[in-house]
């Protein structure tokens, strides 16, 4: 393999990860101003469930708190990653929750 083609290659590779961590640091529940609407705990359960890592391992729960933000309640989940344990926290919006 030729220099040319490494630094190619090493190149393609940063490019994709940076892609994959500014796709994960806009979806859906990364942060309050993003936080996921629930009405009940369940659809917090089946939001986790669908949720992988950037870099394509499961993530493990690792714990939750409660948050209050501009008089808004937010539930969030903290995850783990088994493969590269990055950490990763999910918003929910839980102001409108069915007690
Ligand atoms: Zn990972």
């Amino acid at each position: 393999m030729t220099i040319v083609a490494a630094v190619c290659a090493v190149g393609m590779r940063r490019w994709r990860r940076m892609s994959l961590r500014r796709a994960a640091a806009t979806r859906a529940g990364s942060s309050p101003d993003r936080a996921i609407t629930i009405r009940s705990y369940a659809e917090m359960d089946e939001h986790l469930v669908r949720r992988w890592c950037a870099c394509g391992g499961y993530l493990e729960r690792s714990g939750e708190g409660t948050r209050e933000n501009g008089g808004r309640r937010f539930r969030v989940a903290r995850l783990r990653c088994q493969e590269c344990e990055a950490v990763d926290e999910v918003f929910f919006d839980t102001t409108e929750l069915l007690q």
